[in-house]
């Protein structure tokens, strides 16, 4: 069992140049707005209010990190695809994201959260074809299992893994969550104690 004595706020960045020096293994998560991000954080944390549920869209982006267990980093990324953003905050937010994902050398994986409530979509579709291009580790997601029937939520997932087969030889490490339901903990918190170990 995965457990997580303790998970502490260190901050919030503004650039990857500030962020922490230490060299903890680093894992970060990413998504659209709205995903269940901040949800599943805290669901990974077991703290109800680590990360700010729906924080407001547009405010200041920062690289938001905490310890866990005193043994690696949790990073919650600022997401993509607000509906209403200016040109200028989303070049902002791929310049913070491009130089965090080219320059943290402590970054061992980077969990892409995909909503399986919903098809594939092309923006999130366009952000690992990015992280192809830049040879960043991925894995996948997917959030709010509870939100359908069982077999739609298994239709959208089968549809986002064909649509990736488009782009990649293989389906990445992915993971099925529910926030509300409490799903998925588990799984991730072993994939990153395994990565930890170096196995
Ligand atoms: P963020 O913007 O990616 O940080 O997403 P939030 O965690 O703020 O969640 C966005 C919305 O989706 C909120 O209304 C959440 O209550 C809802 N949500 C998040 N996770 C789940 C989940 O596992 N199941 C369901 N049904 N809703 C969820």
């Amino acid at each position: 069992m995965s457990i997580i004595h303790d998970a502490v706020f260190v901050g919030s960045f503004a650039r990857a140049d500030d962020c922490p020096t230490t060299p903890l293994p680093e894992y970060a998560f990413i998504g659209r707005s709205n995903v269940g991000k901040s949800s599943l954080v805290n669901l990974l944390t077991g703290r109800k209010a680590l990360a700010k549920v729906s924080s407001t869209p547009g405010k200041t982006q920062l690289l938001n990190y905490f310890i866990v267990n005193k043994s690696w980093h949790l990073v919650d990324l600022p997401g993509y695809g607000y509906a209403r953003v200016s040109k200028t905050s989303r070049a902002k937010w791929e310049k913070m994201i491009h130089h965090y994902l080219l320059k943290r050398e402590q970054l061992t994986c980077l969990f892409v959260l995909l909503d399986s409530s919903i098809g594939p979509q092309e923006i999130d579709m366009a952000f690992l074809q990015k992280l192809g291009e830049l040879r960043i580790p991925f894995a996948i997601v997917y959030t709010k299992t509870d939100r359908d029937t069982q077999n739609n939520i298994q239709k959208n997932i089968q549809q986002i893994r064909q649509r990736i087969l488009k782009d990649w030889a293989d389906v990445p490490n992915e993971f099925s969550t529910s926030a509300s339901k409490g799903r998925g903990r588990e799984d991730i918190l072993q994939f990153i104690d395994s990565m930890n170990q170096g196995e």
